[in-house]
């Protein structure tokens, strides 16, 4: 049976919205994968050339390149606030809809205490869950 065709827990949707805590660009290390096709946006909106960017922000990472932090763990780019939001990697912009996070009910809702978006806000149906899911699987 097709990924998209099959029954999940949230065939009904999943409420989420960001309430910009920052929580996910803080704390704990992490690896936040910037995909080839995804430098030059990043480099165009902050106003400096790819080159710059990669050496300034970037380390390399599984062919292509991750996010540095700071040494408490904080995303390069966080400052009150994500500095590049309109232009974040994949791996920001489709959590929390990530298959370790949707994979049973069990894993969603033990996601509440990280972040307090979940079951917030406007609900995301089934396809829009899945197509975050599937664009997020590269990293
Ligand atoms: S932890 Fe959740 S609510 Fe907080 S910034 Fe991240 S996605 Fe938004």
């Amino acid at each position: 049976m097709d990924f998209f065709d099959r029954a999940y827990f949230f065939d009904q949707g999943l409420r989420f919205e960001c309430q910009r805590c920052g929580r996910c660009c803080t704390g704990e290390s992490g690896t936040i994968y910037v995909g080839p096709e995804e430098i030059a946006p990043m480099a165009a909106y902050l106003g400096m050339p790819s080159e710059r960017l990669i050496e300034n922000h970037l380390y390399p990472f599984k062919g292509s390149y991750s996010i540095r932090e700071d040494p408490n763990g904080s995303c390069h780019f966080y400052d009150q606030g994500c500095a590049i939001y309109p232009v974040r990697p994949v791996q920001c912009s489709s959590y929390p809809f990530w298959f370790s996070n949707i994979r049973s009910e069990k894993s969603w809702c033990a996601l509440h205490r990280e972040c307090p978006g979940i079951d917030q806000g406007r609900l995301y149906t089934k396809a829009e869950i899945l197509e975050r899911v599937h664009r997020a699987m590269k990293f």
